[in-house]
């Protein structure tokens, strides 16, 4: 049953800032992922703030150094199927087009992707756990199949739900935010928060802040990158193991690389073991075992995701391998 609350749709930015100083307001973009969390009462909600009419959050515009900027607002059907993006940066459009179900697609924005809150059946469900201000993980004894392999910490064994922020840190993009004090870039890959640092929170976003803009930067010549996404079911599912790629080529060796895994951690994981056993060399059988050996490196396994290691190996054996291919 979905809790009573106020519902604004405001015309400007500045008026959906204002609206969101009362402390029970939150944003509303597509509402795919807000509207199921109002449904379980996952947290107070005393406001609904709907940034729908803001026609500067929308569209996808190539910037002058030849980078991109995805409005927060911009759906995953249209950044998947976008020219421009397809042709600049299919690795980002592979990654909207995995994201639930065409129906998800068309409601769901890009901005909303990224803020969306975990899945974790106990954060989800009757559970008051850590992440809701109980004093327990109930992951951490119980079904856990789901949960991280690296960056729990002891504290919540979430991991990240989106599949475009993995392959956006990769691209090394950042998000730009408003709020009352003005507007600042985060990187994407300092956009999120760890358990251990704040179990309570999953971004930096600081209250009444939206996102409203997406920018990446030009890739460099010579560069190559993929999404890989791997999920129990064909249909609409979240990743199991994933990894977003961008990898500089000089000739055939990696001049540098960013690889990203999905479904492994509370936030979208930079594998720096993968990165350093691929960089300065080719591609060839020995470098792509030895990577895919290294991806595991430091992993935590729970009781009931320890089929995730050999499914990481495989995610990195085979997207190396394909990579190298087209080398
Ligand atoms: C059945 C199902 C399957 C799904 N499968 C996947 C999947 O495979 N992969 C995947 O990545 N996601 C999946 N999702 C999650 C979700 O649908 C998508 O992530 C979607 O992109 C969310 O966008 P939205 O616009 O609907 O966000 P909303 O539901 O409107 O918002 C989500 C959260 O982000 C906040 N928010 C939204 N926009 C902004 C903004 N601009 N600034 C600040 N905060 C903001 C909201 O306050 C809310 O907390 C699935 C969801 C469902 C229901």
């Amino acid at each position: 049953m979905f809790p009573n609350f106020d519902y604004v749709q405001p015309n400007s930015l500045q008026a959906a800032i204002t609206h969101l100083s009362d402390p029970a307001a939150v944003v509303h973009a597509g509402g795919t992922d807000l509207l199921g969390c109002l449904r379980e009462h996952i947290f107070a909600v005393k406001k609904v703030v709907s940034i729908s009419a803001l026609k500067e959050l929308h569209g996808i515009t190539e910037s002058v150094d030849g980078g991109l900027r995805i409005g927060a607002l911009t759906t995953l059907r249209a950044v998947g199927e976008d020219p421009l993006v397809r042709r600049r940066f299919s690795s980002l459009a592979q990654a909207a087009a995995e994201v639930a179900s065409p129906q998800l697609r068309n409601q769901g924005t890009i901005g909303g992707n990224i803020c969306q809150k975990p899945r974790c059946w106990y954060y989800r469900g009757d559970f008051t756990c850590l992440r809701k201000g109980g004093g327990t993980c109930f992951a951490a004894d119980g079904e856990n199949q789901f949960h991280c392999i690296f960056g729990g910490g002891g504290t919540c064994f979430i991991v990240h739900p989106s599949d475009t922020a993995p392959i956006l840190v990769a691209l090394n993009a950042a998000a730009r935010v408003a709020g009352p004090k003005g507007v600042r870039e985060v990187l994407l890959e300092k956009f999120y928060v760890l358990p251990e640092v704040d179990v309570r929170r999953e971004t930096v976003l600081e209250p009444q802040e939206i996102v409203t803009e997406i920018c990446i930067p030009p890739p460099a010549s010579g560069t190559r990158s993929a999404y890989r996404k791997v999920r129990a079911r064909r249909s609409w599912d979240f990743a199991l193991a994933g990894v977003g790629l961008v990898l500089r080529f000089d000739g055939r060796r990696v001049a540098a690389g960013r690889v990203v895994l999905s479904g492994a951690a509370p936030v979208p994981w930079r594998s720096a073991e993968v990165e350093q056993a691929i960089l300065g060399k080719e591609l060839n059988a020995a470098v792509i075992a030895a990577a895919a050996k290294a991806v595991v490196a430091g992993a935590e396994p729970l009781a009931k995701n320890g089929y995730k290691l050999p499914l990481f190996q495989g995610v990195i054996d085979e997207e190396l391998t394909r990579m190298s291919a087209s080398a």
